[in-house]
This record gives C-alpha cells, structure tokens and sequence, in this order.
C-alpha cells in the first residue's frame, strides 16, 4: 500500500473544510480558556456545572493521592478495584435510587462494554440515528441484528418492535438504545414513550444520558429525574466527564443486569482501573450535585436568557432546554466563518462539520457553563447578532 495514498487523503479533507486541528489549552479548564497565550470567553466544553477545576474535587483528589498514590495497578477484576472505586460505585447506585451501578472508564469504553455484554448474534438493537457513535460502535461490535430509526420517530421503533415480536419466540432479546439528551443538538428523546413501547414489546431500555446527568432534573439526577422515570427495564448510562467535572462513566440499574455486565463487560474486565483519585473527587462531585442546587439553576436561567435573547436572519436556531444550543449555519465555510470572526472578539464557540453532523448543517455547538455569568451570555448573543449581519457580504 503506498503511503502517499494518506497525503492524498489528507488533501482531501483539507479541500473540503473538513480538516480538524487541535488547540492547546494553557489554563484550567473554565468559562475562561488561555490558548496561544490569549484569553477567550469559551462555550466549548461540557463541563456544565463548573466542575472540572472546583477546589473541592481537586482537594478530594489530592487526599486521595496521599492516601492510595497514582494508578490503579491492576483491573477491577484482579487487584484495582480500590476503596474509593467501591464507594463511588455504591453512591452513584444510591444517587440514582437504583440496585446498582458500576464504574467505568470512560463513556465510550461503557457504551461498548453495556451493549457487547447485553446483546449478542441473533438479538436485536434499535437505536435513533442521531445517537452517539459509541452506541453504534458497540452495537455493531455486538454482533446483534442492528435496526435503526430516523431521529425520534418512534412510529418506526413501533413497527420495527412489532416485526421482531412476530419473529421471536425464539429467545432472542430486544434492546432499544436511545441518547437522552443528543448530543449535538441538545434536544431530547421522549423516554417515556419509548419506554412504553419496550414495555409493551418486553424489551430493555439502555439510555445513554451523558449531557443529562447532573444537568437535568431537579436533584440533577438527570433525563430519568426529568420525565420522573423509574422501571427495572432501564439500563441507564452517563459519563462523569462531563457534568461531573471529572473522567469515566457508569451504568446503573436492575441488580443481575448491573452483575451480568459485571461478569462480562469486556472494557470492564480488560482494563485498567481508572486511577482512585478520579473516583474520590467523582464521590465529591456527587455531593455537589446533589446539595448545590443553585448551581444548576443558575445554569437554567444561562439558558434561558441565550434562547430567549439571540435571534439571527441567516441561521436555523436549534433551542433546547439544556446546556447544547445548536446553530445551524449550513455550509461548512459559512460555520468557519462564524467561528473565526467569535475568534476575533475573544470568544471560543466550536463549528462542527460533518462527518459528525449531517451533511449540510455545520453549525455552531454552544455549550452553556455554570461558571458563565449573565453578562458572559450577553456578550456572546451581541456578538453573534454582528456576524450574522456580516455574513452575506463576507461570503461569496
Ligand atoms: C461524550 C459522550 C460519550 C463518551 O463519553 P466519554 O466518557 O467521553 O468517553 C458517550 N455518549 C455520549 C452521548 C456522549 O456525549
């Protein structure tokens, strides 16, 4: 195979505006990112509650490092399931008023590891086409029959159900796995239809709630605390790298369905422990969650001040009730366009182009962050107004 054919490749997507490059963050993470020495006023992180750099985690992490050093040594399974690991497993499950709940690595090793453990040849996953590609990954790493439905419509989960049921008396299980919150839009799927439908046709619900958790719901218990959820057919997901503030995820649910994970999630068992100073400040970030409820308000009246202020003449404004605001701008130069003049005035908003979105609706991908004040949202809403007036004139 020649080499060149990478160049070429590479070419390629740089032609299309579909080049990525990194930027190398020199501060903390924060409403407030330094990059090339610069200041700028960010709405690029998941990081909704603030939490990533909150001195109470970094003084949970510290302790924890003292007490039982850097890394974990070994998996769960062998010697590194440690204390802390043991609490927060144990708190995430009582968090989620559920039987259980494991601690992972990372959301996209848990997505993996959920769905090759619950499903295997000959059973069947329905999933949303705008779910996260870790749910795909693991759906099609499982092995199942794969069924997918365009964006919430579940007239077509319905019937596709409905074909599975005529075909199954034969054992094989059904699983329909849904984002909570999608991630690039922010809108949300409606679980309690969904999970109707699964009770009818005796199925399981994994929910991947990773923009929910912390976010959503009065206790901040998430998507299941939103629409006031609860059934033993829920298998529920969140990532803990993102409202957290920290890194990893967890799943929690019906007791054997957590044990059967247990027993064969294979980025479970075949992984390192994530270090435990990540678990103590994760136990720390709990509590947070749980009793600091002015933060999370805070983070509404952000959201609803930005949805309620911005309008612009050559965007499709995608409003959601959480952090994930979407504009869509269409072409991929025209959301380069918008990205680069933000850059001009010291603000940080990411464009997102396709292959992660659908082709045709590059967009900007505003992340609201309750360490952003009011003023914060002000200024980003004016300055967005001032590019959307220019945009015509620039691009031709
Ligand atoms: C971020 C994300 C993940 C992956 O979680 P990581 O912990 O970052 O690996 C999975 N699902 C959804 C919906 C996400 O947004």
């Amino acid at each position: 195979m020649p080499l060149n054919a990478f160049s070429t490749h590479l070419t390629e997507l740089a032609q299309a505006d579909a080049l990525r490059t990194r930027r190398v963050v020199e501060s903390a993470q924060g409403p407030r990112l330094t990059v090339d020495g610069r200041n700028y006023l960010a709405f690029a992180s998941n990081d909704y509650l603030g939490l990533a750099n909150d001195a109470r985690l970094i003084a949970a992490a510290k302790n924890a490092i003292y007490r039982y050093g850097v890394g974990a040594g070994a998996s769960h399974m062998v010697s590194g399931h440690m204390t802390p690991h043991h609490e927060l497993e144990i708190a995430l499950a009582r968090f989620m008023e559920m039987d259980s709940a494991l601690y992972f690595g990372s959301g996209y090793a848990a997505n993996l590891g959920i769905l090759t453990s619950l499903a295997s040849r000959g059973d069947n996953i329905f999933a949303d086409k705008l779910n996260h590609a870790c749910l795909n990954d693991g759906a099609l790493l499982s092995n199942a029959n794969f069924h997918r439905y365009a964006h919430g419509d579940l007239d077509k989960l319905r019937s596709l159900l409905a074909l599975q049921a005529n075909n199954a008396s034969n054992g094989s299980r059904n699983i329909v796995v849904t984002d909570a919150v999608f991630s690039m839009d922010g809108d949300l799927a409606d679980l309690p239809a969904i999970l109707k439908l699964v009770e009818e046709f005796d199925a399981l619900l994994v929910i991947d709630d990773a923009h929910g958790f912390g976010v959503l719901g009065e206790t901040g218990r998430g998507s299941l605390d939103h629409f006031h959820l609860k059934s033993d057919r829920i298998v529920y997901m969140a990532t803990l790298g993102k409202a957290a503030g920290g890194y990893g995820a967890f799943v929690a649910g019906q007791r054997d369905v957590i044990e059967w994970i247990l027993q064969t999630a294979r980025t479970y068992l075949f992984s390192t422990a994530t270090p435990p100073m990540m678990a103590a400040a994760l136990l720390e970030s709990l509590k947070i969650i749980d009793e600091d409820r002015a933060r999370r308000v805070h983070l509404h009246d952000l959201i609803a001040r930005f949805t309620s202020s911005l309008k612009l003449k050559n965007c499709a404004l995608k409003f959601s009730a959480t952090a994930i605001q979407a504009i869509i701008i269409g072409e991929n130069n025209h959301a380069l366009y918008f990205a680069d003049e933000l850059k001009k005035r010291s603000i940080w908003v990411p464009a997102i182009r396709p292959p992660t979105v659908p082709r045709g609706t590059a967009r900007l991908r505003v992340s609201l962050n309750a360490g952003h004040t009011q003023a914060d949202v002000m200024e980003l809403v004016v300055a967005l107004t001032e590019i959307d007036a220019s945009l015509l004139d620039a691009i031709k």
